[in-house]
């Protein structure tokens, strides 16, 4: 989960501009609330699955442990990647190194014919220096930026790839009963791509990832706090789209007495601000989608007598719907650049990477939800609210129907709303939701594979 959370709720939208998933921020509803359906009959291979979950337990927690205490930041997954593929290969994955730099692609092709289910797990860490005292700690450091930094599997991903090393080692053991193939997608840089490079699901995409063969539905999870071993999804909009936006305004420099020699970007970029609150308030339909225009820098000037050249400012667009989002991109750059000009200014506005809406297909959520019923049990299952965390996982939505859902990693004797965040370096992901993980992909696989 990359970049920023800024609110989902429709009142209290402003937070954080940077990147990097700071702070979980519900809307009003922050209550889930169970789901009490009958949990439906398993499939046939259900029994199976259980038995050998338990019995690659003990090799998932091994390797949860050991990329934790060996984290790589983004497009940087070397030892990462090369261990996941040895893994598959052995297991008997045809195995396609190098996708976007450093991800990892194994395809089983089961013993009959059938669709084909893409399962996929990030696998970068994060420049945290960690601080807990696990026995597996990350005392890795790594060059970020210009800078040496402590380097951490602060966003959790290590579980994702064990979990789905777990999953890879189930289904490669049923292979001659399953209807169809598997992919497994390991991706680099979830969490961007170094600056100035490309990276991470984007990229997979672009390498035609989803093709050959054909993926027909993705599914991917997350760690997140919430009570370990449960299962938080959200048909729909799930994570908000983050796209980050920089303005510059050019005027004329003058005096500060004598305004009237130049024109004044200050000003201006004062009315682009004040301008750019009306998106929201005036023209995004609130009761179908929050969204959230932030300016958190704004830059110009050097003393109090001189009107500056220049101003130059940065925000952040947050939205749960592309149609809004495409909306809210184009009021940005009318108002920045009819404001500017009004007053004889000129303005440019770029976007910077940007992450698109979460957005879970709604069949395929309905269709596959009796599956992390039965598997996770009812009362640990239930509908989330709209998150502000973003996620490049988005990019595979927007190719194929997928299903993106939230493993609660918080110890069951802790408050999941007070524990550490994802990125923080006290972030704790307790391990018994890990076999619940590799069930919950392992059915998720079959049972889509059966059309369950
Ligand atoms: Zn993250
Ligand atoms: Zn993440």
């Amino acid at each position: 989960m990359r970049t920023a959370i800024c609110s989902v709720a429709v009142v209290m939208l402003l937070l954080a501009a940077e990147a990097g998933l700071e702070t979980r921020l519900y809307g009003a509803e922050t209550r889930l609330y169970a789901q009490t359906l009958t949990a439906p009959a398993a499939n046939p291979l259900a029994a199976d699955v259980d038995r050998l979950s338990a019995e690659i337990n003990p090799q998932v927690v091994a390797w949860r442990r050991d990329f934790h205490k060996n984290p790589e930041l983004g497009n940087r997954e070397v030892r990462t990647s090369k261990i996941i593929a040895d893994e598959l290969r052995k297991l008997g994955y045809e195995v396609t190194t190098g996708v976007a730099r450093t991800g990892v692609v194994g395809v089983l092709r089961g013993g009959r014919p059938g669709p084909v289910v893409a399962l996929r797990s990030d696998m970068d860490a994060l420049p945290v220096a960690e601080q807990g005292d696990l026995p597996f700690k990350s005392t890795a450091k790594a060059e970020w930026n210009g800078q040496q930094v402590g380097v951490m599997h602060a966003c959790g991903h290590d579980n994702h790839m064990a979990i789905l090393l777990g999953t890879a080692t189930v289904l490669a053991k049923m292979r001659d009963r399953l209807p169809g193939t598997v992919k497994l997608i390991f991706q680099p840089a979830e969490e961007g791509p170094p600056p100035g490079e490309t990276g991470g699901a984007e990229q997979m995409v672009k390498e035609n990832v989803l093709d050959n063969p054909k993926v027909d539905a993705v599914f991917g999870l997350h760690v997140f706090p919430f009570p370990a071993g449960s299962i938080v999804y959200r048909p729909g909009p799930l994570m908000a789209s983050a796209d980050f936006f920089t303005i510059r305004i050019k005027g004329r420099q003058t005096h500060g007495a004598v305004p009237w020699g130049g024109v004044d970007p200050i000003v201006v970029g004062s009315q682009i601000v004040t301008a750019l609150q009306t998106i929201i308030s005036r023209t995004v339909n609130i009761t179908e989608a929050p969204a959230v225009v932030s300016v958190g820098r704004f830059a110009g000037g050097n003393r109090s007598n001189i009107i500056p050249e220049e101003v130059e400012m940065e925000g952040t667009v947050r939205a749960f719907d592309e149609a809004v989002r495409k909306n809210i991109h184009d009021r940005i750059r009318s108002i920045a650049t009819h404001y500017a000009e009004a007053a004889g200014a000129t303005a440019t506005v770029e976007f910077g990477l940007g992450y698109p809406v979460t957005r879970n297909d709604p069949a395929l959520t309905e269709r596959m939800v009796p599956t992390l019923r039965r598997v996770a049990g009812a009362d640990n299952v239930r509908v989330g609210p709209l998150t502000g965390t973003a996620e490049d996982f988005s990019f595979f939505q927007q190719k194929v129907p997928g299903m993106f859902m939230f493993l609660g990693v918080t110890p069951r004797d802790q408050d999941y709303t007070k524990v550490a965040q994802n990125h923080s370096p006290l972030f704790f992901a307790d391990e018994s939701a890990l076999p619940v993980g590799v069930r919950v992909m392992s059915n998720l696989a079959i049972d889509y594979l059966m059309g369950k």
